[in-house]
């Protein structure tokens, strides 16, 4: 078989995009092969109603580093901001605090005060940790001078944290939320505001040791950018199509509709994939932006493996926690004692700590969230392109959803999105009654559309055990595999999920440094 391609990606989410653009700008020829009808992943565009667009799960972009979308040339690709360093409204019913950085209107100069005191700190933590998320984490015990040098690094700045503060992120790292926000804050929708960027996306409720983990791996990321939340012009597919006008600007080519359904391997070495359609592509390398579990056990096979390796793919957890929900509105919604300007914020429905615990502990047990937590985005209020006139799209993440429910997906679809409505009318009475069209999408919805297993925000749980150099597990962390010529690009790769295109682009430099 000739080798048609330098590197075939399989898969074009942002990941992939992103790992195809540098690799083609480097030299190398790059084919994409995208399952679905259109580029993006999770981030993908989707028409959920006649003329009402969204994506069909990420909502904002707020970890895509400043560094990263200039090296793309992005606004040159046509992205555009509809709106950015959006603020967080909390609510609950009759009461809100807004949240602008180290700024918060609603609550006493006190506990403003300390709320200041607390980001400015976890903002420092969080600039230490975007330098370990967008570095290849190193293999312990290595003799390899990169990994040594990589290591010794990051001990270093740690430590020039100085004595005090290295202490305290020591000391705070491995903590839940839940004790860290009662420690510092005091008002409940203020300590709420916190677990809530703990627990999105990863299968924790804010008591779970490692979830001020989580809540760091988020800060860092938006540490890389100054644009704070920010809302593309055309939603994220828009982010999307540009990424993938980069990579075909840099000589990559992109082919959607293309399901891979094999990795094709020969004498323990990669040689290509197989097409769904029965095409055969050779490539001296493919890089899987597709979840480590499947990637292994579904487009390579456990043949090629050793039951160890096996084993430990096996045990990476996966199961999602995340629903997305997709409202066409006929007019803009009133939510009691919140503004109209306040309307296009980033709206969290999350009163307590307490609530989101509740919240979790439901989906345990595989049963409907009573009261699920929300994270609502109103985009219209800032972009007409996504509705026709006078309609608006309300979107949420809904948490928490089982992705074993003990009901059939039917009746749990039903019950979470009645339950939703009913916590999103406490808040903005009489919205149901605009309401005219309802799509929500549970973690099993997802890993169809999107072809994720456990529909997973993170390809796979981010916690200690799944972090950094044992990501997704030992003998594929570094985005390299036992097999030759097969890499790793997604979410399930160090430094985790979140539209930050950072495993994309630490495989690209691997490979490049790496490859045959
Ligand atoms: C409900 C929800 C809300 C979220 N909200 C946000 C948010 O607001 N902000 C944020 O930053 N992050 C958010 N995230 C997380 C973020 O969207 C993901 O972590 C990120 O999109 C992962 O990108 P990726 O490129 O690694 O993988 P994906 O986006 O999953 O892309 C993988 C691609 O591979 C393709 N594929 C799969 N199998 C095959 C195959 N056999 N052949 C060819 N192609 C294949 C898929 O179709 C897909 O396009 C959210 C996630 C969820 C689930």
């Amino acid at each position: 078989m000739n080798r048609a391609w330098d590197t075939i990606i399989v898969g074009a989410g942002h990941n992939g995009l992103v790992c195809a653009q540098m690799l083609a700008s480097a030299g190398q020829s790059v084919l994409v092969l995208e399952a679905g009808a259109e580029v993006g992943g999770f981030a993908a565009p989707r028409e959920f109603a006649p003329g009402f667009r969204a994506s069909i799960a990420a909502q904002y972009l707020h970890q895509f580093s400043d560094a990263l979308l200039r090296s793309l040339q992005l606004e040159r690709h046509g992205l555009r901001f509809a709106a950015t360093g959006l603020a967080t409204t909390v609510l609950a019913s009759g009461r809100h605090v807004r949240i602008a950085g180290d700024h918060v209107d609603g609550v006493s100069a006190e506990e403003a005060t300390r709320w200041q005191q607390l980001d400015t700190r976890l903002a420092r933590f969080a600039k230490f940790m975007a330098t370990v998320q967008s570095t290849m984490a190193p293999r312990l015990g290595s003799s390899d001078f990169q990994d040594r040098w990589t290591l010794l690094k990051m001990g270093l700045r740690l430590r020039l944290l100085g004595r005090r503060e290295m202490r305290e992120f020591l000391r705070i790292a491995g903590m839940n939320v839940y004790d860290l926000a009662t420690d510092e804050l005091e008002d409940p929708l203020l300590q709420a505001a916190l677990g809530m960027d703990a627990i999105l996306g990863s299968n924790f409720g804010p008591r779970a040791p490692g979830t001020v983990l989580t809540l760091l791996t988020r800060r860092a990321g938006e540490a890389t950018t100054t644009g704070g939340y920010r809302l593309p012009i055309g939603g994220l597919g828009a982010f999307a199509q540009a990424l993938a006008s980069a990579a075909t600007a840099a000589g990559a080519t992109v082919r959607t509709d293309a399901p891979v359904a094999g990795i094709v391997i020969e004498n323990d070495e990669v040689r290509g994939v197989d097409l769904a359609n029965g095409e055969r592509l050779s490539a001296a390398r493919v890089v899987s932006s597709v979840d480590p579990r499947q990637t292994f056990l579904s487009l390579l096979g456990t043949e090629h493996l050793d039951t160890g390796f096996v084993r430990r793919v096996d045990h990476f957890r996966h199961r999602g926690i995340t629903a997305k929900w997709h409202l066409a509105l006929d007019a803009l919604p009133t939510f009691t004692g919140l503004p109209s300007a306040q309307l296009g914020d980033r709206l969290v429905v999350a009163p307590s700590l307490n609530y989101l615990e509740t919240a979790y502990n439901a989906s345990k047990y595989g049963e409907v969230s009573v009261l699920p937590a929300l994270e609502i985005s109103i985009p219209t209020v800032h972009d007409r392109t996504l509705a026709p006139a006078g309609g608006h799209v309300l979107t949420a993440i809904v948490n928490y959803a089982a992705y074993d429910a003990k009901d059939d997906l039917g009746t749990a679809r039903e019950k979470l999105e009645a339950n939703a409505l009913a916590v999103l009318e406490s808040v903005a009475p009489g919205i149901r009654s605009l309401i005219r069209s309802s799509e929500l999408l549970l973690p099993m919805d997802l890993e169809r559309i999107c072809r994720v297993t456990g529909g997973h925000w993170h390809h796979g749980d981010l916690a200690f055990d799944q972090y950094l150099m044992v990501r997704p597990f030992p003998g594929a962390a570094q985005y390299q595999t036992p097999i030759r010529g097969l890499y790793l690009c997604g979410a399930g790769s160090h430094p985790g999920g979140g539209l930050t295109g950072l495993p994309g682009r630490l495989a690209a430099e691997q490979i490049q440094r790496t490859a045959p």
